[in-house]
């Protein structure tokens, strides 16, 4: 029996004028991008909580706090490298990465794949290996409004 673990993670941030939409590490043009003390990668944040969770390390508040100065402005896929490499410390490499994004607007299907690509790369993994999909909330709750988007996301570690 493989010694494998199982996390889910979800984040959502609330949109705000004067912000760049930086979704998996890609810069999409927006009129509004989401607000956040780092660049509120709303697609690695839930990413991060799911990596953390598969290895019972906490969440994304424990390990970059959002009232520390040192990740203000933080690119999102850099503190990714980092919990692989935490993972790895702990004798943990990833099997995959899985993030559904939901968002009203902009449409991201262009982007979808680059989003892929850089948190693949961030976490040393194939694409295939980092999944990351999207779809709208047909127009219901807070997201649906375009308030903000949210993402939920699983991992799957191994013991190395
Ligand atoms: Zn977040």
């Amino acid at each position: 029996m493989a010694d494998i673990r199982v996390g889910i993670g979800y984040d959502c941030h609330r949109f705000a004028e004067g912000r760049r939409l930086v979704l998996g590490g890609v810069e999409v043009p927006h009129d509004k991008g989401l607000a956040g003390h780092s660049d509120a990668d709303v697609v690695t944040h839930a990413a991060i909580d799911a990596l953390l969770g598969a290895a019972g390390l906490g969440d994304i508040g424990t390990h970059f706090p959002d009232d520390s100065e040192q990740w203000q402005g933080a690119d999102s896929l850099e503190l990714a490298s980092e919990v692989k490499e935490t993972l790895e410390k702990h004798g943990w490499s990833i099997v995959n990465v899985d993030v559904t994004l939901i968002l009203e607007s902009p449409r991201i299907s262009e982007y979808r794949e680059l989003m892929s690509m850089g948190i693949a790369k961030a976490l040393g993994l194939e694409i295939e290996q980092a999944s990351v999909k999207a779809t709208t909330n047909e127009g219901m709750g807070f997201i649906g409004r375009g308030e903000g988007a949210g993402a939920i996301a699983t991992a799957l570690l191994e013991r190395q």
